[in-house]
């Protein structure tokens, strides 16, 4: 293990992962510490980048940007690891009645896109929607750093950490900065723990019977096809008491399933029906349930920049439920802030937040 490196990066989520790359290939050493926790986003994250999104159907801004981002990262990573890890998947999208009225109203927007299609009233295709497989990601990069010495699974304790006039000591360790990237346990960290974050957890469901062809459906939760698994998800809850997967949970996601199936097939659930929609549940059989905590934070932009009181230290966090979509650019941007004193986008937003 290096004892002396540029940076040191806490945890090996899909954010820590992906900064750790881009650091090295400009030039700079890291060390990353990342010990597998309860709550952990990346290993059960779906990776969808969605070009259009939400409850009310919207675009993402700067798409363009973010998936091309996205898509060179994905090539940079099969160069270095000979392994695949990005594929476009075909979207369906069923409205409910309030979206379906309220798209009437935005007929131009979704008119102009190429690639979202009117099926029906109520159902849309979106193409241009990507996945990018981030437990697998986040492994690969793992192997390469592993490979360079410049991994370790240790808990990292903010307790040891000294920071020094330019640089921070861990241990035995030197460098020039730490950047965190825990995930939802920076709101427990004692410099960036006041950030507003809005944490949410995550629950998902793998069921028997999948497909063999890859496919996406998405009412709201989703039914993920990915060739060789089916993954049904996710719920999201606010005000979680535990990080653990539930009952709840699970009831949620397998009635919403059976409902959106009956719906397909012409018939209407209601309050009347209630053993239509038990028998459909039945069905269901549930081989895995897993959660994980989403690391969104409240004005939904990310928290990425330099401390505005201590300049060895670093964030790369906040990134919600879109992390496929947006860590690729946002790290590809902090990296040139960290090794080239590039302007980042993020930091005025980090200073500003700092200064409230
Ligand atoms: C149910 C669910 C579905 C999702 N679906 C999608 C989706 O379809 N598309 C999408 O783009 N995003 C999705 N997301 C969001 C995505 O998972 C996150 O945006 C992204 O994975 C966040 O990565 P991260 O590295 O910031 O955090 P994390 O993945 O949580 O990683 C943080 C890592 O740091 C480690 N760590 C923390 N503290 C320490 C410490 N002190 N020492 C050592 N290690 C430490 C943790 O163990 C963990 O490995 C989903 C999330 C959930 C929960």
């Amino acid at each position: 293990m290096s004892t002396d490196v540029d940076f040191i990066i806490v945890g090996g989520g899909l954010a820590g992962s992906i900064l750790a790359l881009e650091l090295i290939e400009r030039g700079a050493s890291v060390l990353i510490f990342d010990k597998p926790m309860e709550g952990a986003a990346s290993p059960i994250a779906a990776g969808l980048a969605n070009p259009v999104s939400g409850k009310r159907l919207v675009y993402e801004p700067e798409l363009e940007q973010k998936q091309t981002a996205l898509k060179l990262f994905a090539r940079k990573l099969e160069q270095l690891s000979g392994q695949n890890v990005l594929s476009e998947i075909l979207q369906t999208r069923f409205l409910n009645d309030q979206q379906v009225s309220e798209l009437k109203t935005r007929q131009l927007e979704i008119s102009n896109s190429a690639y979202v299609q009117a099926k029906s009233e109520k159902v849309l295709t979106i193409e241009n929607t990507l996945r990018l497989d981030i437990p697998k990601t986040c492994r690969l990069i793992g192997n390469i750093l592993e490979a360079k010495h410049s991994r370790s699974e240790t808990h990292f304790d903010y307790n040891d950490l000294t920071l020094t006039r330019e640089s921070v000591q861990w241990q035995e360790i030197n460098a020039k900065k730490v950047v965190f990237c825990e995930g939802w346990r920076a709101s427990q960290n004692p410099w960036f723990g006041e950030l507003p974050f809005n944490l949410n957890k995550g629950q998902v469901l793998k069921l028997d019977h999948p497909n063999l062809e890859p496919s996406l459906k998405n009412w709201g939760h989703w039914e993920l096809q990915t060739g060789t698994e089916r993954w049904l998800g996710a719920t999201t809850e606010r005000g979680y008491q535990h990080l653990n997967p539930d009952a709840e949970g699970r009831i949620t996601l397998l009635e919403s399933l059976a409902s959106m199936q009956t719906a397909q097939a012409g018939g209407q659930i209601s309050e009347q029906q209630p053993q239509v929609l038990e028998l459909k549940v039945l069905e269901l059989k549930v081989l895995e349930q897993r959660a994980g905590i989403r690391p969104a934070t409240i004005d939904r932009k990310p928290f990425v920049g330099i401390h505005p009181k201590y300049p060895q230290m670093g964030i790369f966090n906040g990134f919600g439920g879109k992390g496929s979509m947006l860590i690729p650019l946002a790290a590809s941007a902090f990296a040139n802030q960290l090794l080239r004193n590039q302007d980042c986008q993020h930091q005025a937003h980090l200073d500003q937040l700092f200064s409230i």
